[in-house]
């Protein structure tokens, strides 16, 4: 083992929270180590319904956290902006809903308020003719709906522009790194042993270890004897290759709760699920009974919803905070730092709870607390600091694919991940040839992400540029991207097959609660197709 290497803080976790602490950290000027097991992003992060939104469900139970997260998703709209875009939702009312039109109009209008601080636009009612003309997949029998105007974003893309701008600022970051160990002194904690992703073991001293692991956080408090107390609620989504609806649609489910189909870029989430969870967080799986919960639910708004065809589902642990009876959907999304030195670990913060759309505050909050504790004193910057690519005004998406022959939709799909830097990215590798029909992703991109976006892995291509996001799955292009970044990454043919062989192992984990009949047939001559490929 080599000798140590010293930080001020060490970060165990990359999810939002962890990559916005790390940023939040390295801006103040401090030296920010931050470890991540799995890839950036590849927890809790990715699998959530990728929105930055206030929710009006917490207006109920929970004011506080609807205006935390309105106010943070303003400060995340404005620093963010390349990567984000509107939402908008209709929300249909059925004669039976537990909300009656009126009801759900006066939870709008009390939403309406928090809007601006989001810089979102207030709700419209609509009637059941005017619902239907705008989206005619709607039931026949809705008695009126009302809209509502929420963000979505990649929070892969979320996840590392925090991470780069704290690599841009001085820390070191790295993925598929372990942490197996706290290194002790007495009860204090004074750094961290982790796994490298070649296997070699490092130790790395820390004034302060941050715990941002989500669901994990449990896992590392015992590291350092400490007892951290969640509530880990599992949720799952049906994911669609392509829009359903221009619109986003909410609806009740049998049991009640609310469900969201939501509309992003080119793909559609319909979720979720809460569900108290005890499994191994390494290991959750979807099963077909969630996905019919939710696709029952949908009929009832949406009767033509089963005639879609799904690609895949996602899962994800809600790192709740812990408390007894309530029912899970009931469970309060605030969040808490907590200093361990009361349970005689000092050197040892954590950060549980929250949401995506607060992570900006709870980073800040986190780092606050590290400073008290170092004794450091420099001010927040991340509620105006621009993420890396939303420095400046964006080029029209049209000139920007004239000058490097790309498609329009490409050059957008690139903004929408890098900004002003979509050009550099073009210019770095080699330009225009696309690696898949069915998702506008380039050579160069792709290259560019192995080169200097610490994609190791064709599920790290994935969540960095949406390779195989698409309908095709993955089918028509892994095989091809295996090349691309086996070239960058020096892989050997049986490297590349390997690769391709762990994507597609990966993926089909995912896609089986969705495949119906002919689904099953389309399967196995896909399989069949790609193991004659790899033979
Ligand atoms: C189904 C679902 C939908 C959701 N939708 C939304 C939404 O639309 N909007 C919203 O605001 N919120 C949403 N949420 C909540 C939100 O996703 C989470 O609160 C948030 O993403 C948690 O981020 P995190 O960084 O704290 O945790 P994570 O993203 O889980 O990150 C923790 C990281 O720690 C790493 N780690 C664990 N152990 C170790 C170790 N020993 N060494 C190194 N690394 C380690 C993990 O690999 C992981 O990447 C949703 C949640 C779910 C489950």
């Amino acid at each position: 083992m080599s000798a140590p290497s010293a930080h001020d803080v060490c970060v165990i976790g990359g999810g939002v929270t962890g990559a916005g602490i790390a940023r939040d950290l390295s801006l103040r000027g401090l030296s920010v180590l931050l470890l991540e097991k799995g890839d950036w992003g590849g927890g809790t992060t990715g699998s959530s319904s990728w929105m930055i939104h206030g929710g009006p469900r917490y207006l109920e139970f929970d004011w506080d956290t609807t205006r935390l997260s309105c106010e943070d998703a303003g400060h995340i709209v404005t620093i963010a902006r390349h990567m984000v875009y509107r939402v908008v939702f209709i929300i249909p009312v059925l004669p039976h809903d537990k909300n009656n039109i009126e009801r759900m109009e006066t939870a709008m209008e009390v939403y309406d308020r928090f809007q601006p601080l989001k810089k979102a636009h207030p709700h419209v009612r609509l009637t059941p003719e005017e619902a239907r003309q705008v989206e005619p997949g709607l039931a026949s029998d809705i008695i009126g709906a009302v809209t509502m105007e929420e963000w979505g974003v990649d929070p892969h893309r979320l996840v590392f522009a925090n991470v780069q701008d704290a690599i841009a600022n001085g820390a070191r970051a790295l993925n598929h790194t372990r942490v197996v160990d706290l290194l002790r002194d007495g009860g204090k904690v004074i750094g961290v042993r982790y796994r490298g992703s070649d296997g070699s073991m490092s130790e790395a001293r820390a004034k302060v270890v941050v715990n941002a692991t989500g669901p994990w956080a449990p896992e590392i408090g015992r590291m350092a004897g400490t007892e951290v107390q969640l509530r880990p609620a599992k949720g799952i989504h049906i994911v669609y290759p392509h829009r359903i609806s221009n619109f986003s649609i909410s609806c009740e489910s049998i049991d009640g709760r609310d469900l969201l189909m939501v509309s992003h870029a080119g793909f559609t989430l319909l979720g979720t699920t809460d569900d108290d969870f005890y499994g191994d967080l390494d290991s959750v799986d979807v099963f077909q009974d969630e996905v019919d919960y939710l696709l029952q639910a949908f009929e009832r708004v949406f009767p033509a919803i089963r005639d879609y065809r799904p690609v895949r589902t996602t899962t994800g642990v809600r790192p709740t905070l812990f408390k007894w009876r309530r029912y899970e959907d009931q469970l309060s999304r605030k969040y808490e730092v907590i200093d361990h030195i009361k349970e005689g670990a000092d050197g040892l913060v954590t950060i549980a709870g929250g949401k995506l759309s607060m992570y900006r505050l709870m980073a800040e909050e986190t780092s606050d607390a590290v400073c008290t504790k170092l004794g450091h004193q420099a001010p927040c910057v991340t509620a105006t600091r621009p993420l890396p690519g939303n420095e400046a005004e964006l080029e029209p998406a049209a000139e920007l694919a004239r000058r490097n022959g790309v498609s329009a939709l490409a050059a957008m799909r690139l903004q929408a991940r890098h900004g002003t830097n979509a050009d550099a990215v073009l210019k770095d590798v080699r330009a225009g040839r696309m690696v898949c029909r069915c998702e506008p992703i380039t050579e160069a991109e792709l290259a560019h992400a192995a080169r200097h976006e610490q994609v190791r892995s064709l599920a790290d291509a994935f969540r960095r540029v949406g390779l195989a996001a698409g309908p095709c799955a993955g089918a028509a292009c892994v095989m091809r991207a295996a090349e691309v970044i086996g070239n960058e990454l020096g892989w050997s043919a049986s490297i590349r097959f390997d690769a391709v062989r762990e994507f597609v192992r990966g993926a089909w984990l995912g896609r089986v609660p969705v495949l119906g009949h002919s689904g099953w047939a389309q399967e196995e001559l896909a399989q069949g197709a790609l193991r004659g490929l790899l033979n």
